[in-house]
Parts: structure tokens; C-alpha cells; sequence
């Protein structure tokens, strides 16, 4: 299964052999960040250096990369090494044939309004007799400008939990819990247009009874409707006519009440294979239609991993550490793409009310991955430096318990 991680964006690895120091960027801190100028000064630099370039998108293998300059304009280009073009990840920036930009799947103005692109057309209602090519539709260049499901609905409660902390923060409220944090991902979706102009509210179900607004928004919009809720149960039914399938029992802050929503065994099978944290809470989040007998069933499905109140966890490790700044009413963010200047580095949160903001890390994974490990220390080489942040690890790995939290202040 597709997924897209966070990881996606420390990429380009640049080794300088004199000294053998390594140094890794996002494309998004390159391309978007960087101003032109900028830009064309860092590939000079590079072009004069005596390094390797190569882009990590792959897990086991490095992709050679190179700064070449255009005899005519003057100006310095990143591309692939010939005959490597094929290796990249089909994410990355640089798979196909011109560095793209997958970043344009979730374009955001100076007023908040979202312009997201999914690779995934599950929201369309399928024609029945061609119901088998459905999964034959990711197939195609565009998805390079696309975003997974996974990544959409990561982005979307990153972005209701961030801008609900900083706003309580601001206004001097508590940190929102799990209620609040689904009412902005409702607020959110007022702002999203996700297809032929059409705002993601019109399909959301928020509130109410699920068939009868799967019901309208088929009549109406044509399309199937999203779901994006706490689980709380989720069982294989033994008996009658949907004996083989699983029951998913979602929990709906909103009125307080259980949706239930059926789901194929494959389909789930593959979520929960590919899944990085292993326990809950799970948000849902999927397309959603009637089946012949007008029973809500899922057409895909995502879990996202959160927090208790609804943060986005990447481990049981971070997931402890959030819970307990929650309970303790601290405001954590998380963000989605690093600041300039954490170097393409993105830490796992960022507590805002301390002076200066601390950036929190928790290392989890065990010594063999050495990948992790060597990027470990850079990360907290490089976050323990900054004169305008505070810096806190947690060397979970190691089977430390949680160090103390700096105090709010
Ligand atoms: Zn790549």
C-alpha cells in the first residue's frame, strides 16, 4: 500500500567526502523555501564542493544525483545521475521526468483556503459494472502531483490540531480535546476544495444520521461521503448476511453517538499490515456508500494513529509523551514541514509555551537501524545548537523513562 510519511521531506542527502560530514535537506526546503537566488547560490556551492549528492527516497538504496549548470542561462539544475531516473520512489520529487512537485497536492493561501489534489477517486460513486478497474485508477503521471489518502487525512488533523492549540494558546484556553479538535476539522473543510470546486463539507459527515447523508450527498453531489472518526470497535461478524466482512463502530463526538460502517476484509487486512503504530486510538478516515440492502459501507479506509486527544502519533513512545502533556494542559504542535532553519530537519513536536519553544524528540527505534541512528545525531547535534530553541530528547530506545518536561512559562 501507498503511503506517504513525514519522512518524505529530508530526502537529499549531501556527503562531503573531505571530512566525511553529512548533511540531509527537504526538497520542500529547497524548492520552496529558498528564495531563487538562494537557491542558485546553495547548487553553486554544491557544484564547487567536493561531495556526493544523492536523493534517500528509497530505503535500501541511494540515488546519485548531480549539479549541473546550463551553458546558456548560467544556472544550476539538481537532476538525477543518468540512467537512475527509474529508481526513485514513485513520491519523490524527482521520479518522472522533471523534478515535480507533489507539495501542489495540498496548496494553501494567505487565507487559509486549501486546494487539495487526492490520487485516490474513491469520493466518485463507481459504476457498478466496471467496479473491478477501480484499483487500476492510481496508475498514471498525475499521482506525482497527488496526495495518498493516508497523507490527506494526516495533513487535515495535523493542520485542525495546530491551528486549535496556537489559537487556545493565544486566547489563553485549555488545549482542545479530542470534540474540539473534530468540530476544526469540520471548520477546516468549509475552507477545502478537493474537487471541481467543491468544498469537502458538502461530503463530510459530521453530524446526524450517516444514511440519510451518504443518501443526500449521492443524490445531490454524486459522490460517496467521508468519514474521518475515533474507532471504537471494530469486530468481524460471524452470522447473517454480511457473515466475513467487519463491522467498524465509530464514535461521533459531535452528538455523542456510534456510527457503525462496514468494511471488506481485504481492504482492512491492508491497512492494518502496513500500520507503524500498533495500538490505539485510531481515527477512520475513508469514502463511504450505501451497499444494496442501504447499509453504509467503506469503499477505502485509512487509520491514523493519534494521541487521546488527537494528535498525530508516529509511536507508542511519542503517543505516552503527548498524553501526558495533554493531561498536564500543555500546547504541543506538530508540524508537517520543518522551519528554514532547522536544515530540512522536522522534529517529532514543538512545545509552544515554553521561552524559547522546545523542540521534542523521542527516539524509539532500536540500534540496528543505523540510518535512524546516524540521523539521530545530527538531529540533536544540529537542534541542541539553535540559540532560539529550547531542545528536550527522550531516548526511549535505550528503555529510558520519560525525562522531565521543561515548565510551562
Ligand atoms: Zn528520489
Amino acid at each position: 500500500m501507498k503511503t506517504l510519511d513525514r519522512w518524505h521531506n529530508e530526502w537529499f542527502e549531501v556527503r562531503y567526502l573531505n571530512d566525511n560530514y553529512v548533511e540531509r535537506y527537504s526538497y520542500e526546503s529547497i524548492y520552496n523555501d529558498m528564495e531563487d537566488k538562494e537557491r542558485q547560490l546553495f547548487f553553486r556551492q554544491l557544484s564547487q564542493e567536493n561531495v556526493s549528492l544523492s536523493c534517500k527516497c528509497k530505503k535500501n538504496r541511494s540515488i546519485d544525483m548531480l549539479v549541473v549548470e546550463n551553458a546558456k542561462s548560467n544556472r544550476f539544475h539538481l537532476r538525477t545521475s543518468n540512467g537512475q531516473k527509474s529508481v526513485h520512489y514513485e513520491l519523490c520529487n524527482f521520479a518522472g521526468d522533471q523534478p515535480s512537485n507533489y507539495h501542489k497536492a495540498w496548496q494553501e493561501d494567505e487565507k487559509g483556503n486549501v486546494k487539495i489534489r487526492l490520487d485516490d477517486k474513491s469520493f466518485l460513486i463507481a459504476d457498478k459494472t466496471k467496479r473491478n478497474t477501480r484499483s487500476n485508477k492510481n496508475i498514471g503521471i498525475n499521482t506525482f502531483h497527488r496526495m495518498s489518502n493516508y497523507a490527506f487525512f494526516v495533513k487535515w488533523i495535523l493542520d485542525a490540531w495546530n491551528i486549535k492549540v496556537r489559537s487556545s494558546y493565544k486566547k489563553g484556553i485549555a488545549p482542545p480535546t479530542l470534540k474540539e479538535v473534530y468540530n476544526m476539522l469540520f471548520n477546516r473543510s468549509t475552507k477545502m476544495t478537493f474537487h471541481k470546486n467543491k468544498t469537502l463539507d458538502k461530503v463530510f459527515y459530521f453530524s446526524g444520521d450517516i444514511v440519510k447523508k451518504i443518501k443526500a450527498v449521492k443524490y445531490h453531489e454524486k459522490m460517496n461521503t467521508l468519514v474521518f472518526m475515533k474507532i471504537d470497535r471494530l469486530e468481524e461478524i460471524k452470522k447473517g448476511i454480511y457473515k466475513g466482512l467487519y463491522k467498524a463502530s465509530l464514535y461521533n463526538e459531535r452528538d455523542n453517538k456510534t456510527v457503525q460502517i462496514l468494511c471488506e476484509k481485504v481492504l482492512l487486512e491492508q491497512v492494518v499490515g502496513s500500520l507503524r503504530v500498533k495500538s490505539s486510538p485510531y481515527m477512520v478516515g475513508g469514502w463511504v456508500e450505501l451497499n444494496e440492502n442501504g447499509d453504509p459501507t467503506f469503499v477505502n479506509i485509512t487509520l491514523v494513529p493519534i494521541s487521546s486527544n488527537g494528535l498525530f502519533v508516529e509511536s507508542q513512545n511519542e503517543r505516552e509523551l503527548y498524553n501526558k502533556l495533554h493531561k498536564e494542559k500543555r500546547y504541543v504542535v506538530k508540524l508537517y514541514k520543518p522551519y528554514i532553519q532547522w536544515k530540512g530537519m522536522l522534529p517529532d513536536g514543538l512545545l509552544i509555551d515554553t521561552k524559547p519553544q522546545t523542540i521534542l524528540e523521542v527516539f524509539g527505534m532500536s540500534k540496528g537501524d543505523e540510518d535512524y541512528h546516524i540521523r539521530k545525531e545530527q538531529k540533536i547535534n544540529h537542534f541542541s545548537s539553535l540559540q532560539n530553541y529550547g531542545f528536550w530528547k527522550w531516548d526511549a530506545y535505550k528503555g529510558d523513562s520519560l525525562p522531565k518536561i521543561p515548565n510551562q512559562n
